[in-house]
């Protein structure tokens, strides 16, 4: 089955097309809305394009959205209609900037091709699993019951990818234990016998661990001390998601540029070293705490497949749960899954690289196969 994998922007739609695991084309799309791309059925003929320069005489048999909130339904792919377009559309106000431009890929697709299958595969859907324990705001149950507020947690379909990925190198039927994906936005996730049990984003991907552009976790009365200081709502907005994290502290978001400037002697870069990986260690210790005893620690996305010394900083404070790099193994650049520990460590760490894409197109292979 030839799948089209779209993760449709504001203003850009990335996409590509896979057979299995053969990816046969790929690209982005970007300034939609400006004059040479319009909107995003222009985008969708510039996609069109060139997939037909490289699939020739074959055509697309189903596409496969990435779509960030799958607010309390929807805990696994589906197959689109109508009324699952509306659901997905009335999302929008917990995801303002990701869900619209999901919406409106899926009705530029119906227009262009209205015979196609869709399936939409949420960032949210693996932790449906969470337990309310885990979901639940310490908040009036009136904010729940009215606004939704409670924690959903994101990247869920890698964290699901990594998760069958981390149990095949260890030759387990199901995965437990903990997976940081650190990329520019970074989460991780407490796996328990395959299913998400806890996770450190929330309400939105903000919540947790320190990103690229992104605080995670703070004191919100940080917050109401800005508004009395005079800091309005866009100006908080723009703080948390953009200025903050690793460019907060380091003046660049761009791990690789944080690593070179900590190595070479800049005390800001290597303290944003030090506080991305304590707060990350203090998460793994919880969450090997919340699976009752993790199999195997699994680092993956942008830095966590490539960051051979951020790797080391995290479990450089994880002593106290037995785990031992094997320094040479850490410093090998591979793009497999692979164990990056010691024999000795209590129990091993793992570089399980994540693709997204796959695992998008393999769930809407099997949702097509199913319907
Ligand atoms: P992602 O969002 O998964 O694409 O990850 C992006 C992050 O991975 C950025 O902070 C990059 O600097 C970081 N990254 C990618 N390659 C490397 C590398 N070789 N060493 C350190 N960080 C890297």
């Amino acid at each position: 089955m030839i799948t089209l994998v779209i993760n449709s922007g504001s203003s850009s739609l990335k996409y590509q097309v896979r057979e299995g695991d053969d990816v046969l084309a790929e690209g982005l799309v970007e300034r939609i809305g400006e004059a040479e791309v319009p909107d995003h059925a222009a985008a969708l003929d510039c996609v069109d394009r060139d997939v037909a320069a490289a699939l020739g005489d074959r055509g697309i048999d189903a596409v496969g959205h990435r779509v960030v909130h799958g607010g309390e339904r929807f805990s696994e792919p589906v197959l689109i209609d109508n009324e699952i377009t509306r659901a997905i559309e009335r999302l929008n106000p917990l995801a303002p900037l990701h869900n619209p431009a999901a919406v409106t890929g899926i009705r530029a697709i119906t227009d262009k091709w209205p015979d196609m299958p869709q399936v939409a595969v949420f960032d949210t859907a693996f932790h449906r699993t969470l337990p309310e324990r885990a979901w639940r705001y310490a908040v009036p149950d009136e904010l729940y019951r009215k606004y939704g507020i409670r924690r959903y947690g994101f990247h869920g379909t890698s964290h699901a990818y990594v998760a069958q990925g981390a149990a095949e190198l260890l030759g387990e039927k199901a995965f437990t234990g903990v997976i940081a994906h650190l990329g520019n936005g970074a989460s991780v996730t407490a796996v328990r016998a395959g299913e998400s049990i806890d996770t450190s984003m929330g309400f939105t991907p903000l919540e947790g661990l320190v990103m690229g552009t992104r605080s995670g976790d703070i004191d919100p009365s940080i917050l109401l001390f800005l508004l009395r200081e005079g800091y309005s709502e866009q100006d908080l907005d723009t703080l948390l998601n953009r200025t903050s994290g690793l460019k907060g502290l380091a003046g660049t978001n761009d791990m690789r540029s944080v690593a070179e400037a900590a190595a070479s002697g800049d005390d800001r870069a290597a303290l944003a070293i030090e506080v991305a990986s304590y707060r990350l260690a203090k998460y793994i210790g919880g969450y090997h705490v919340a699976v009752g005893g993790a199999q195997a620690l699994v680092f993956t996305a942008g830095i966590g497949e490539n960051a051979g010394d951020f790797r080391s900083a995290v479990v450089s404070k994880l002593g106290a749960l037995g785990l031992e790099l094997d320094e040479g193994l850490n410093a090998e650049r591979s793009k497999k899954a692979r164990t990056i520990s010691t024999a000795a460590s209590a129990f091993p760490v793992l570089v399980v690289p994540t693709d997204e894409e796959a695992a998008i197109a393999g769930a809407t292979a099997d949702v097509v196969r199913r319907s």
